[in-house]
């Protein structure tokens, strides 16, 4: 039987399993910490703007089921949250919970606590990765999802050092680029501070530590714009090492955007300083989730992007394909659609039958093609790009005119291009 070999447990890796596990092929996700979802797990705002015609088009090419396994974790919708249309408000605990269970039900082998640390070639193609542990996993083809966040090295020398985030690097040892390991040189995210890679923006406080009537806000609404002193952190600093300039407004620079996702989150503050947060009405006992350390500062990411063809194929590598923050993309539905697509091509890689190229006629197609241009200029280093519109993507997109809310417009765009229901297996 062939078989497919992920790497890296995200939102990425997941989208990857269910693509490849609904091409009838062996799928095996092997994922470095106890759990999934990866930065996912601290992600509970999914597709707003853009990102939610990227999930219709991803429903209408048959990856309806990873979309259900978000929205069963509904919180609230719309989010409220500003500068974004559409958008939900997930609880993040139920979603990994949701994800776990459908690729159970898929047959998705998972093993957690399993970290890649070398693989084997044969010329330009990849035989085998290697655990820690020395074991063995060979496949026909393989799928690098392991991120952009960390090691615990370039936090050090990248950030402010380690912050105790949920990538726990210390206890499971730090992200290991696959792509890296079969001798592709990667790319790093420029920042406007001088700097490489982005600044993780968001820190999450344990919901019962916020004062019980302040958290009625949050149950009305799901978003609460909290009036911010100035020197509860840096905008100016915040506003060049952070991961989107789609935060550059009033309303994230003079006000804390804070959302309920099982934990509450503060959105675009890469860190806040405690004792200031603990002199505001309501978070007089705020207790950090994440990361720990977050008054100090936060995950380095977007060191690791790897060159891609738009069949998500790593260049010069046939049996290697990435999706997710490697490409360059940021969040959770970029991430997934990315894994839906690079899955279900190392299936076919592994099968031997030719590859799935997203069209540009296609919202998913266009975007992809159109960050891979924005990559192989020097400006394009200092974006990320996501779905939701950052890095200029959305203006692109809408531009052409191909923004939609409307599920039967996608569907009807998907089926043109001949590619409806094309992830579960109608090749
Ligand atoms: C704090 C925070 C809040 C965020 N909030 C939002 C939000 O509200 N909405 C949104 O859309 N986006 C949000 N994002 C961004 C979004 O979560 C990410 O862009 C997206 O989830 C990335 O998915 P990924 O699968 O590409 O990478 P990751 O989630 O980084 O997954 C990579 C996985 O690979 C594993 N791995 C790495 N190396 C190895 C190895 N060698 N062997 C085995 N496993 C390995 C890692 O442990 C990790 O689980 C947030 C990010 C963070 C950090």
């Amino acid at each position: 039987m062939a078989k497919v070999a992920i790497i890296g447990g995200g939102w990425a890796g997941c989208g990857a399993a269910v693509a490849a596990a609904k091409m009838g092929v062996e799928t095996v996700l092997l994922e470095r910490i106890d759990h999934l979802l990866g930065a996912g797990y601290m992600a509970g705002h999914t597709a707003g703007n853009g990102k939610y015609t990227a999930m219709l088009e991803g429903i209408a090419l048959g990856g309806g089921d990873l979309f259900e396994a978000e929205e069963k974790a509904v919180k609230f919708q719309p989010s409220g949250v500003p500068a974004t249309e559409n958008g939900f408000l997930c609880d993040v605990f139920r979603m990994e919970r949701n994800v776990a269970d459908l690729l159970e039900r898929l047959g998705v082998e998972v093993i957690l606590e399993t970290r890649i640390t070398d693989v084997s070639m044969r010329g330009e193609r990849v035989t085998a990765v290697k655990t820690s542990r020395g074991e063995v996993v060979a496949a026909d083809a393989f799928v690098d999802a392991t991120g952009s966040a960390g090691p615990e090295g370039a936090c050090v020398k990248y950030g402010y050092g380690c912050v105790m985030c949920l990538f726990k690097c210390p206890a499971y040892g730090g992200r290991v680029s696959i792509t890296e390991k079969a001798g592709v040189q990667e790319g790093m995210a420029r920042r406007k501070d001088g700097g490489h890679g982005a600044i993780s923006n968001a820190v999450a406080f344990i919901r019962e530590s916020v004062d019980a009537e302040f958290l009625k806000n949050y149950e009305r609404k799901g978003c609460v714009l909290i009036s911010a002193p100035p020197e509860l952190g840096d905008p100016e600093l915040f506003r060049k090492i952070r991961t989107q300039e789609f935060f550059d407004s009033a309303d994230y620079n003079d006000s804390v955007v804070s959302v309920d996702i099982g934990v509450i989150k503060f959105m675009s503050r890469p860190w806040v300083n405690l004792p200031v947060l603990r002199r505001i009405e309501g978070f007089e006992n705020a207790a950090l989730f994440d990361p720990a350390a977050g008054g100090k500062g936060n995950a380095v990411r977007f060191l690791a992007t790897a060159p891609w063809e738009l069949t998500l194929q790593v260049q010069e590598r046939p049996n290697l394909f990435c999706c997710g923050e490697k490409l360059g993309f940021v969040g959770t539905t970029d991430a997934a659609v990315t894994g839906l697509l690079a899955g279900h091509n190392a299936a076919r890689a592994a099968l031997g039958i030719p590859l799935l190229t997203m069209p540009r006629s296609t919202f998913i197609g266009e975007g992809l093609a159109w960050v891979q241009e924005q990559l192989r200029t020097e400006k394009g280093w200092y974006e990320k790009y996501s779905y939701l519109g950052t890095g200029g993507l959305g203006p692109h997109l809408k531009g052409l005119g191909l923004y939609t809310t409307d599920q039967a417009a996608a569907e009807t765009r998907i089926a043109g291009a001949g590619l409806a229901g094309v992830l579960t297996g109608g090749v």
